[in-house]
């Protein structure tokens, strides 16, 4: 009997994983063993990190994206379509256009959406900006672009988000930018984060503390937002502050998709075992990436390792094996400190990140990574 393994999204976390699972079990696949397909509601593959880039004019929308079909093994099977409910009692996948499938082993990696319409300001009512689509980052470019002075408000509005490092960067590359333009006067750059430091890592906040002060960036902390009056452009706090503004860009609050929750497999998040991955809930059942509960950032690099341990449990469990490998929260995120230099910083669930100065160095290798995630999608790196 052909064992049915079966992976929801093709992310980072799902596409990884899909690919190194090919590798891992080529011999059974021959054999006629095992299956793998992914399911992926678009044809194309998105590298997110490329859209903070987008509004810097540094990089284009389709440096984002490829087709998923050059990037996944041709040993997978891919089915293009939107997965609507997972029945774990059943092992079976309703899909919108597809019919029904049935899995032995499922991998959920189905990531995380920015709530903007839910967020207050970045929504119908609002004129904040971010840059988590195409269309998003465009507009921002152009409002960049034709930014004069005045106050420009980075917000973090809500959290979890995705990418720990986005608020520090974003602020510190609007301050570069500006300064190369000669503008940097004109422009009063102010941070807000909604709780009390300037970061949720304690060592981000200890390392962009001396920073945003060099840079003269006005900050508040414990800052969270009520509602914003998009006319009178004043943003009004929990505590019944205000803060006016000019230009509002931020990082919106993200929640995963409703198939969880209807699928009994989390209220909201993904809920897993942190270092198994397998869901609490169901068995067979693996999460992958920003979708999952796990106590740690979502970030790209978190959904590559956790890939790693999955496709190792799940090759095992196909083959009537203990799995053994473990995941411990490793995580690798570079943080761009301007237009030319970068640090980074790893660390694990039980391990404090150490960042180090930053150099020229890190942030071109940050630019070549970006180059090479080609690569590491296909499972390669
Ligand atoms: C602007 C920005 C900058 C970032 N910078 C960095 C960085 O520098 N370093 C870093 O490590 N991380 C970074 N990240 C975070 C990183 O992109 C995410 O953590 C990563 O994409 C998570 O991968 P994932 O596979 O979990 O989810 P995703 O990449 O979001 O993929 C999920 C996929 O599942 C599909 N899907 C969802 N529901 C269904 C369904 N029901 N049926 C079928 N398919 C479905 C979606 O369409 C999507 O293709 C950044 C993110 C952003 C937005």
């Amino acid at each position: 009997m052909t064992e049915e393994i079966v992976v929801i999204g093709a992310g980072v976390g799902g596409t990884v994983t899909a690919n190194r699972l090919q590798k891992e079990l080529n011999r059974e696949i021959s054999a006629g063993d095992v299956r793998i397909r992914i399911i992926s509601d678009t044809p194309q593959h998105v590298y997110k990190p490329t859209w903070f880039y987008v509004p810097w004019g540094e990089a284009e929308p389709e440096d984002a994206t490829r087709p998923l079909a050059d990037l996944i093994d041709r040993r997978v099977d891919i089915i293009y379509d939107r997965v609507t409910n997972i029945d774990t009692a059943a092992k079976s996948l309703s899909l919108s256009d597809s019919g029904s499938i049935p899995y032995d082993y499922l991998v959920v990696a189905t990531g995380a959406i920015p709530d903007i319409e839910g967020t207050p300001g970045f929504g119908a009512d609002g004129n904040g900006h971010h840059f988590y689509n195409e269309e998003a980052a465009m507009d921002l470019r152009a409002e960049l672009s034709s930014f004069e002075g005045g106050r420009l408000v980075f917000s973090v509005v809500e959290m979890p988000h995705v990418c720990p490092a986005v608020p520090i960067e974003f602020t510190m590359m609007a301050d570069a930018r500006f300064r190369e333009l000669g503008k940097r006067d004109d422009v009063d750059l102010t941070y807000t984060y909604p709780i009390p430091q300037l970061h949720s890592v304690d060592a981000v906040d200890e390392w962009v503390k001396p920073r945003f002060a060099d840079r003269d960036v006005t900050t508040y902390t414990d800052f969270n937002f009520a509602s914003v009056d998009a006319d009178a452009k004043v943003i009004h706090t929990e505590d019944g502050d205000t803060l006016s503004y000019d230009m509002l860009v931020g990082v919106p609050g993200f929640k995963p998709s409703s198939l969880i929750a209807d699928s009994g497999l989390g209220e909201s998040w993904m809920e897993v075992d942190k270092h198994t991955l397998e869901s609490d809930h169901a068995e067979g059942v693996f999460g992958v990436g920003d979708v999952t509960n796990i106590p740690t950032s979502k970030a790209g690099s978190v959904a590559h390792y956790a890939a790693g341990t999955v496709v190792s449990r799940v090759a095992a469990l196909a083959r009537g094996h203990t799995p053994r490998t473990t995941f411990d929260g490793d995580a690798i995120c570079f943080l761009e400190a301007g237009t030319d230099s970068g640090s980074h910083m790893s660390f694990q669930y039980d391990t404090e990140p150490v960042i180090r100065d930053e150099t020229e160095f890190v942030h071109w290798a940050k630019l070549a990574y970006n180059e090479s995630y080609w690569l590491t999608a296909r499972g390669l790196a």
